[in-house]
């Protein structure tokens, strides 16, 4: 989400006379867009904006600027807390930017964290800032509405509002006529994206199935699905569409209904497992990879090892991992306790990631002898003589370069792999 945020901002900016550069050293102006979401996103911000503070130092009409999440929530007390700083910008505040970058130049300080119940940046065209020029990202809609008890986001990125589709299809139009073959369509909750036309509702199933219409050598990609509100008519689609990729992140932050109560996920154990078993049987091979969050405020040994029996009954391909991180003014900050011991949320976490490092090598390893179309990416980092790309089930293949290029598409037959990647010819 952040980099879609960046290559808003640098299309703004670039209609007022800046454009993007890849030496630091020659900027002008620095903008950290910056991620709120555990405490450990922040500290990073503040260490980088430390590095910043030496280059204004040789550089006196260098302007710093702070925008995203943490602009939001620090607002203008971060001017005072990182003096480095002259420019703060909350995420829905971005088409003031050139405005604000004057009164920086005369010498005041910028601040804008306002946030909007309708801003979508829909009609902007993003400069991209990839760097393989196959697969990018298209913004579906902002904020949220849901609020995880220990969830930043609402308060960070404001409520949920859906962008007109008639622009997301032509972006993403757009990025196929320029070479590009992959489109994630992101969202806090794609579930969730709903658009009046006249007087019929379009909904997400119905969005899919428009840009999946784009091109059949387009493949189509969408991130995050909220498992409340994942549907079969949904998966059905999938089914249909052979562009739309065979991988679905359902994040399920806790395998034990107390914990995921507590959450305010509004959803069970059971529920979840009923949406697994939906997307096997609608979509059989599809992977399917999960967030999942360790020491919750309250959670006890029988409620991490729920987790742990999930993560084996679901034997997710893939996922991201994380220690509860207490963020303020969250419901979970304010209503309930941080009370899992750092020993124990660190040793529950552990068990977590080497629970599915093994997972992640089995389900790479079920594929070895298969063969899968993959779409192909760039140079391996390993070697000039390998490409890299991913198989429609968001695996990463590496195989000989041959007269291969980025954007093509290639049969590969998987020889080997670890819990990483899958290795072909
Ligand atoms: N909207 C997406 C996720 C957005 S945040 C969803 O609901 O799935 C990405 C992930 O960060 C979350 O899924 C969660 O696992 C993690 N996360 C969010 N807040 C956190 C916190 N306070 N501490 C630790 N991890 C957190
Ligand atoms: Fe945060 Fe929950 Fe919204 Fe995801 S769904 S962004 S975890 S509040």
């Amino acid at each position: 989400m952040n980099v879609v945020d960046s290559e808003v901002v640098a299309a703004i900016l670039q209609q007022h006379k800046y454009q993007v550069t890849e030496d630091i050293n020659e900027a002008d102006l620095i903008l950290v867009n910056t991620c709120s979401i555990r405490d450990n996103a922040e500290q990073r911000v503040r260490a980088r904006l430390r590095d910043f503070k030496k280059l204004k130092e040789q550089k006196r009409d260098l302007s710093v600027g702070v925008i995203g999440c943490m602009a939001e929530r620090v607002k203008e007390q971060l001017l005072e807390e990182e003096p480095v700083v002259d420019l703060v910008v909350g995420p829905d505040a971005y088409r003031d930017l050139p405005a604000l970058l004057q009164e920086v130049e005369s010498g005041q300080k910028g601040v804008n964290t306002i946030l909007s119940l309708e801003e979508t940046y829909g009609d902007i065209r993003p400069v991209r800032m990839d760097r393989n020029h196959v697969t990018s990202f298209v913004a579906i809609m902002r904020g949220c509405n849901n609020f995880c008890a220990y969830c930043v986001v609402p308060g960070t990125r404001g409520r949920e509002r859906s962008r007109d589709p008639e622009t997301i299809v032509r972006e993403a139009s757009e990025l196929f006529t320029k070479g590009y073959r992959e489109v994630t369509l992101l969202g806090q909750n794609v579930n969730s994206y709903r658009w009046k036309e006249g007087d019929s509702l379009l909904k997400f199933e119905k969005l899919l199935e428009r840009v999946s219409g784009i091109d059949p050598a387009f493949r189509v990609r969408f991130a995050t699905s909220h498992p409340k509100d994942m549907s079969d008519e949904l998966l059905k689609v999938i089914a249909q569409h052979p562009n739309l990729c065979r991988a679905i992140h359902l994040p399920v932050q806790s395998g034990s209904s107390t914990v995921l109560e507590r959450m305010k996920r509004r959803y069970t154990r059971e529920h979840y497992m009923d949406r697994i078993l939906a997307i096997r049987k609608y979509l059989p091979g599809a992977t399917i990879s999960t967030d999942i969050i360790a020491g919750f405020c309250g959670e006890t040994e029988e409620e991490h090892q729920e987790t742990l029996s999930l993560m084996r009954w679901a034997e997710y391909d893939f996922a991201y991992m994380f220690k509860y991180s207490e963020r303020p003014e969250t419901f979970a900050a304010e209503k309930l306790k941080d009370d899992v011991s750092e020993v124990d949320k660190t040793r529950r976490l552990s068990e977590i990631i080497a629970l599915q490092s093994k997972l992640s090598l089995e389900s790479k390893e079920r594929d070895v002898g298969q063969s899968f179309e993959v779409l192909v990416e760039g140079t391996s980092k390993k070697s000039e003589e390998q490409l890299y790309g991913r198989t429609s089930q968001n695996k990463v293949v590496v195989f000989p370069k041959k007269d291969l290029k980025p954007g093509n598409y290639t049969n590969i037959t998987i020889t080997n792999c670890t819990s990483a990647t899958l290795i072909g010819t």
